[in-house]
């Protein structure tokens, strides 16, 4: 009698249903797809303010599913995190986003110190043989470390902060650089950012989308440009849609910008090698 007094009643609504039966569909779908090779890999371009030139781009990652079209990230990304596709997923695009960018350094169509942006979960780099299972990617696609920066999210390594702190020492020993993602969402401890190695900062859109709207995200862009040189590190403004906030941030001191307002993510095929100089 006890328990049914304290446990509330969950009534099982036909919604709650159709979302796990959803769910469970999706899963199996994902499953397929990383078996035949559905995922691809869009590159938005990274832009060096100073020369308004490309220097490098983000790999971010598409499904091209036979039932529901080219996915976004968002509908498949967190589903993968829960249940650890995660891991095989970002071992792929990984694999992809390197084997296509060495390729377009081999072809002289992207220059030698084109910097490849990849993004990682933390449950890549949390797993025991990350370090070589990276090496080994290198070695076969032939792309020096040189040319990769992995890009993680701050908020998500407080979880297990000794472990993740030495993978990206490793990492950085290799040669391949750090960038910290969503730089200022979450719940960011500057206490936790003094030990961790990391090469750039990625300014979250959030602010830089407020900057122009209200002013009172200036000074936060200023303390974190600050913040960044302090530590030695380059800084990426992330979201950029209009001339104004590149003006703006080239003012504030920013060296890097991507966002529409440059180029959208876009597969290859579809990069104009006119862009880069
Ligand atoms: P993110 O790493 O912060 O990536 C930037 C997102 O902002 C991308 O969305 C990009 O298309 C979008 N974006 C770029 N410029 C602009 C702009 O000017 N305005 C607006 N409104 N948006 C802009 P996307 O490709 O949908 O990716 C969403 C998120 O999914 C990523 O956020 C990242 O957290 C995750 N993701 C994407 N690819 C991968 C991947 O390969 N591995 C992992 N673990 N996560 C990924
Ligand atoms: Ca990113
Ligand atoms: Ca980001
Ligand atoms: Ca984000």
């Amino acid at each position: 009698a006890k328990m049914q007094e304290d446990t509330p009643i969950h009534y099982f609504e036909p919604h709650m249903l159709e979302a796990s039966l959803e769910k469970t569909r999706l899963a199996a779908e994902l499953n397929r797809a990383l078996e035949h090779n559905e995922l691809e890999v869009h590159f938005q371009p990274l832009i060096d303010l100073a020369s308004e030139t490309t220097c490098g781009a983000e790999a971010l990652v598409r499904w091209r599913s036979p039932t529901r079209g080219l996915v976004p990230p968002n509908q498949f990304i967190p589903l993968a995190e829960e249940n650890g596709m995660i891991i095989e997923m970002g071992q792929q695009i990984l694999r992809l986003a390197c084997q296509q960018t060495s390729q377009m350094i081999a072809r002289q169509q992207w220059p030698q110190s084109f910097m490849l942006h990849v993004n990682l979960s933390v449950r890549q780099l949390l797993q025991a043989d990350f370090v070589e299972q990276v090496e080994a990617i290198l070695a076969e696609s032939g792309l020096l470390a040189a040319n990769l920066t992995l890009e993680i999210t701050e908020s998500r390594l407080i979880s297990q902060p000794q472990q993740a702190t030495e993978a990206l020492q490793q990492l950085r020993q290799l040669g391949i650089h750090i960038a910290i993602d969503d730089f200022g969402t979450g719940y960011s401890s500057l206490s936790y950012l003094a030990q961790l190695p990391f090469d750039s900062l990625k300014i979250d859109r959030s602010f830089v989308n407020q900057m122009t709207e209200s002013n009172n995200y200036t000074p936060v862009i200023a303390a974190i440009i600050t913040l960044a040189e302090n530590f030695n590190a380059d800084i990426v403004a992330e979201g950029v849609e209009t001339r104004e906030q590149t003006q703006q941030l080239k003012a504030l001191g920013c060296r890097y910008a991507q966002g529409f307002y440059y180029a959208k993510p876009q597969p290859l095929s579809e990069w104009s090698t006119a862009k880069v100089s």
